[in-house]
């Protein structure tokens, strides 16, 4: 094993940002490495203060953000160190980033990994596939290992001491001429997390009959994302971006709540990895209930008003 750095990738102290850290520096500590951030995008005083609690020792200031996946990696690729490691958090840009990093540098690529550790001196991890009723243990062989790490596996914790990270500003690589940028939608602010690692989910399907309403209250309160089944989304009741599912967004909740949705192959194969599921349904036999942690059998629209109506209770 080299002594490079183990470099986590992130441009937002979020959620999965400090959970990615968490994971960085414990990876760094069992290689022996230091733990250094690539941030993509602007760094506030405040980002270089809070990369510094978990740890990081130094910041590779990408100010142009994310870019294309050629520019990230090229970017990498021209770091004075090789690095040992590099973290990222889970996502479909994150995945091509990967592949990419893997081939430039010879390295090995593991994606959707959890319980991320050193184990005799090279990375191991959980990874689940086909819907999540598959769990594998992989080791990576080749280094540099890249990780692509699924949020909510962890939870975060500030190192020991902190450091003071130096920050060293970092160029994009050059675009590949085969790829082009045509054009760049702006996604609609919710001020919802980002559904693919939220938290909390809240899914509706056909059962809402096309009222997403008191279920955007629900996520609101407890402070997670919209979802919906195919179903809705094809009925025009919420965007496309919300669905879940196999030809949809694979979520990895802590807790995801359906109302209304069956739990049909397809939509669970979105679902499956969630810690804890609650399903709301007035048929005790749709697959959802079946698969469910918690099922509460009843009308979504009563339920979902009481569960809103409680939680304003407790607080
Ligand atoms: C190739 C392919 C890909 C697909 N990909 C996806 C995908 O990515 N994501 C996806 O979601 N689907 C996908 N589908 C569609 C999928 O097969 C199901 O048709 C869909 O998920 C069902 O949506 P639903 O649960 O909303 O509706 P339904 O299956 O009709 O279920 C509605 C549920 O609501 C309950 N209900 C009704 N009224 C109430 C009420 N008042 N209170 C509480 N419960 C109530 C019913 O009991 C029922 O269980 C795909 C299908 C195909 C063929």
């Amino acid at each position: 094993m080299s002594t490079g750095p183990v470099l986590a990738l992130l441009g937002r102290l979020d959620q999965p940002g400090v959970e990615l850290l968490t994971t960085a520096r414990r990876v760094a500590q069992g290689l022996g490495a230091r733990l250094e951030a690539v941030w993509l995008g602007p760094l506030a005083d405040d980002d270089v203060t809070g990369l510094g609690a978990y740890g990081t020792e130094r910041v590779h200031h990408l100010a142009t953000g994310r870019g294309s996946s050629t520019e990230l990696a090229g970017a990498i690729l021209s770091l004075p160190e090789r690095p040992t490691a590099v973290l990222v958090t889970t996502s479909y840009p994150a995945r091509e980033l990967a592949a990419r990093l893997g081939v430039r540098l010879g390295g090995g690529v593991l994606v959707d990994a959890a319980q991320v550790e050193v184990v005799g001196g090279r990375i191991e991890a959980e990874r689940t596939s086909f819907a999540a009723t598959w769990g594998s243990r992989c080791a990576v062989l080749a280094e540099p290992a890249i990780v692509t790490v699924k949020p909510h596996a962890t939870s975060p914790e500030p190192a020991a001491a902190p450091s003071s990270p130096e920050v060293v500003p970092l160029a994009a690589g050059a675009s590949d001429p085969r790829v082009r940028v045509v054009e760049r939608t702006e996604r609609v602010a919710t001020g919802r997390p980002d559904l693919a690692s939220a938290g909390v989910v809240v899914a509706g399907g056909r059962g809402t009959e096309g009222d997403f309403s008191l279920l955007a209250e629900l996520a609101d309160e407890l402070g997670g994302a919209l979802g919906a089944t195919r179903v809705a989304t094809d009925e025009g009741w919420v965007g496309h971006e919300l669905q879940v599912g196999q030809t949809g967004v694979t979520v990895n909740p802590v807790l995801y709540i359906g109302a209304g949705v069956s739990g049909a192959v397809h939509h669970v194969g979105g679902m499956r990895a969630a810690q804890h599921v609650v399903a709301i349904n007035t048929d005790p036999d749709a697959p959802l209930v079946q698969i469910a942690d918690y099922a509460v059998i009843g009308d979504l629209f009563e339920v979902v008003r009481a569960m809103i109506d409680r939680l304003r209770e407790l607080r």
